[in-house]
């Protein structure tokens, strides 16, 4: 109708002129204006529905809208907007107690920032200072975040056109037996070599001058990467035998992703420091935060911690914590992520994937999946290219539209779809959304060598 359309009109007029959009170049792009969302869905203003298989960036854990969230974040801002960081508040301590009670092993204190990178700042800042050391160890393909340390930190291609300051920062290999960096071709021998590797390039960097090992406890943006059994174990075994902080970033796979509340308990490993944001609000109101052991938070007690943040725990963002995590506990959110990962995601991406050779490979645990699509079955050459634009990335994109003209919303990343809807997608709307993968699938395959 004629004012739907004029709304949209307004919308995409003064986005065009006055919105800086993220990672992009911004005459190139044409953002979807959207009306409106709930639950898995969200819809654009011609009345075309979308269901959500990214999760927004993979952060709506409890899907859009959730009314008992949406509700109490309605009160807090009734009752109080906002009060400044160096004051006790009713919320903030509920939120951090939660979110303690939840971490693994003596992680009990919380500092809150406004969302991921931020963390990753801070972790970082806590354990230069703890160690006195000053170089960080992470992971190629990883992805830590957009702010100076985090995108020099990330291990993907979207540092490149920031790696001005990678003084201090090490790069390694991290496990991922379906492109094995070792030449390996069992899990065991991915993770013994893979361990060899980082200790070996721990020892030529000089462990005395190692603050800390950053490592994603599963990769997200770099294609759902599961760690081998004992590669984590590995890792806090290094780290405890060099006096190395480990910090695990969960930012991503935090709060129900993987099917647990944490991805360090599928393997019981516990760091020192975990960094979290995106599913701790739903993304409703921006959180983040670093939960801290113990013994680095020994190294502030009575020396003054150097950082903070206007806004760190906000009272909106902390009253949608609280909420959140009730609603998960209360609806068994993070159960339904790992059945729906065990009895309905992992089968049936599996038993579209053998009917489509352009999937390389299907990997995941919970409500978080990758497809590998590969150009040659055997070769397992990717799609398309690393880092592909432009024509490279046709395949990719025909893919992508062909999902969008079947009403899904795809988390595609360079030659992979990664498959993240929310903790609590349904299991009618799993099924919607397989039959319109295993459709469009046939489109990866046409691309194929
Ligand atoms: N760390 C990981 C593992 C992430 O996936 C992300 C974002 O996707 C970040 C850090 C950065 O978080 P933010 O964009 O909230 O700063």
């Amino acid at each position: 109708n004629a004012e739907a359309a004029d709304a949209l009109a307004a919308v995409k007029d003064a986005d065009r002129k006055h919105v800086f959009h993220s990672w992009s170049a911004q005459e190139l792009i044409d953002p979807l204006a959207v009306a409106g969302a709930e639950g898995s869905y969200f819809w654009d203003y011609e009345g075309n529905r979308f269901l959500d298989f990214s999760s927004a960036l993979v952060y709506t854990n409890i899907g859009y809208q959730h009314p008992k969230v949406a509700a109490a974040i309605a009160e807090q801002s009734a009752r109080l907007c906002t009060v400044a960081p160096g004051f006790a508040v009713d919320v903030r301590s509920e939120a951090a107690r939660l979110i303690a009670e939840r971490t693994p092993g003596d992680l009990d204190k919380i500092f809150f920032t406004n969302a991921g990178a931020e963390a990753v700042e801070n972790a970082v800042r806590m354990a230069r200072l703890h160690t006195g050391r000053p170089k960080v160890m992470s992971a190629y393909r990883s992805y830590h975040g957009a702010t100076s340390t985090a995108i020099n930190l990330t291990g993907d291609a979207r540092r490149f056109g920031n790696d001005t300051a990678t003084a201090g920062v090490v790069h390694f290999w991290g496990p991922f037996l379906y492109r094995s960096p070792f030449h390996a071709t069992t899990e065991a021998e991915e993770c013994g070599r893979a361990l060899r590797h980082l200790e070996d390039t721990i020892v030529f960097e000089g462990p005395q001058s190692i603050a800390a090992i950053i490592l994603e406890t599963v990769g997200g943006a770099p294609g759902v990467l599961v760690p081998p059994a004992g590669y984590l174990a590995g890792v806090r075994a290094l780290c405890d035998r060099y006096g190395i902080v480990f910090i695990l970033d969960e930012v991503m796979v935090g709060f129900g992703r993987t099917g647990t509340w944490f991805a360090a308990d599928h393997w019981d490993v516990t760091p020192d420091l975990i960094c979290f944001a995106k599913g701790i609000t739903s993304g409703y109101v921006p959180l983040g935060g670093v939960a801290i052991s113990a013994a680095i938070a020994e190294t502030f007690a009575r020396r003054p911690y150097p950082g903070g943040l206007t806004y760190s725990g906000h009272v909106l963002a902390c009253a949608a914590a609280v909420a959140t995590i009730n609603t998960m506990e209360e609806e068994d959110i993070v159960g339904q992520s790992a059945r729906t990962g065990a009895e309905l995601l992992g089968p049936g991406l599996r038993e579209i994937a053998a009917r489509h050779p352009s999937v390389g490979e299907v990997r995941g645990l919970g409500t978080f999946w990758a497809l590998e699509l590969v150009r040659d079955a055997d070769t397992r050459e990717p799609l398309v290219p690393y880092n592909a634009s432009g024509a490279d990335n046709a395949p990719m994109a025909a893919f992508g539209a062909a999902l969008k003209k079947g009403g899904l919303w795809p988390l595609l990343a360079g030659n992979r779809m990664h498959v993240a809807p929310p903790c609590n997608v349904s299991t009618e709307d799993v099924a919607k959304g397989l039959a319109v993968l295993d459709e469009a699938l046939s489109v990866a395959d046409a691309h194929m060598a």
